[in-house]
């Protein structure tokens, strides 16, 4: 009988995330400093403690549309080349410090540009500081998602930004904010481009909105993977003898291995889930859907790629043979090139595990 992994030996172990943000991973003292270069005065409080503290309490307040006011302090500081550039590479170097040995960050540039930048300008400051990153924390690769904003109109502007950038670090485009009132469809000149190009796209869907918005972010924008996607639970009945039937748009989800990319601890935060515990992540994975384990935001929901492991183990008993599973499956539904991908999985994840369970 294998005791059950350790954080430490959790901390060690290589892990791929998929769905991480740029802007809800700051350090807070990086926040502190920056807000002074740059003269930003909107901090609720310049001690990083108690900062960190403040975008919990945000952050934990069940509902998407609170949560996503913290952001306002973080983006408020990040809109020089330089500091987009220090967030970058701290967020790469922070990653690999967790074990994360592949990575796809994302962000908005649109919300980058108050200080005058324009938008390759924000996208080449990030791209630098996540090179620095990884010069200085080999073992970790970091790709970019460019968001756009559903509540804006930059859609299609920010899809040929990503086309255009990418062999140069950006793998693919997704959009964010507010689900409700603000379907994907609204965007589809966009999607389209991306396809058109024969880039990768995801999209946040199946948050704090229903199946719908999922629907129609695989249906009719043609989403290869789901940012969140957690209320595809919606679409599953469980009998009172734990027999669970799968709807149509579930069966599909899990058919086509459509990648959720589920975020347990921002979901209990944003009141999408009510714990850990209870949370579908147990169910998906128990159904063999291609779940993935992500972070969301690292500093609002005080958390980690380590974290999230940790607190799966604790809620639902899972050891070395889950854990491998859902990296393997994020690298599967990267947008990493196929040959890249396999060989961070063959010669690097898999031999890793080998190891962690014959400990
Ligand atoms: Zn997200």
């Amino acid at each position: 009988m294998q005791s059950a992994p350790s954080f430490e030996q959790i901390r060690s172990a290589p892990k791929a995330l998929l769905h991480d943000h740029l802007d809800g991973g700051l350090r807070p003292s990086t926040i502190v400093e920056l807000a002074a270069e740059t003269g930003y005065g909107g901090l609720p409080t310049t001690d990083p403690g108690e900062l960190a503290t403040w975008m919990r309490r945000g952050a934990d307040r069940k509902d998407l549309v609170l949560y996503l006011e913290t952001f306002a302090h973080t983006v408020g500081v990040m809109q020089t080349a330089e500091a987009l550039r220090r967030v970058a590479r701290e967020c790469a170097e922070d990653l690999a410090d967790d074990g994360v040995v592949y990575a796809e960050v994302r962000f908005a540039p649109e919300l980058h540009m108050h200080a005058g930048l324009a938008l390759d300008d924000v996208v080449a400051a990030v791209q630098d500081g996540f090179a620095e990153g990884m010069t200085a924390r080999p073992a970790i690769t970091v790709r970019t998602l460019l968001t756009a904003m559903r509540t804006a109109a930059h859609s299609l502007e920010i899809a040929e930004l990503a086309v255009r950038w990418r062999d140069r670090g950006v793998v693919g485009f997704d959009i964010a904010g507010a689900e409700a009132g603000h379907p994907p469809t609204r965007h589809l000149a966009a999607f389209e481009q991306v396809r058109r190009e024969n880039f990768h796209l995801t999209i946040h869907a199946g948050e704090a909105f229903g199946l719908p918005s999922i629907w129609e972010a695989l249906q009719l924008c043609g989403a290869e993977r789901l940012g969140h996607g957690v209320r595809i639970m919606d679409d599953i009945t469980v009998d009172p003898d734990g027999r669970a039937t799968l709807g149509r748009l579930a069966s599909l989800v899990r058919d086509r291995r459509i990648p959720l990319e589920l975020c347990p601890t921002s979901n209990v935060h944003s009141g999408a889930a009510a714990s850990i515990a209870q949370h579908p992540i147990g169910l998906l994975a128990e159904l063999r859907f291609r779940v993935t384990l992500n972070t969301d935001n690292r500093l609002m929901s005080d958390t980690s790629p380590s974290q999230e492991m940790a607190q799966v183990v604790e809620a639902f008993g899972w050891g070395w043979d889950r854990l491998e599973w859902l990296t393997a499956n994020a690298l599967k539904s990267s947008f990493l090139g196929f040959d890249e991908r396999g060989a961070l999985l063959e010669d690097v994840v898999k031999p890793a595990y080998r190891a962690l369970r014959s400990t």
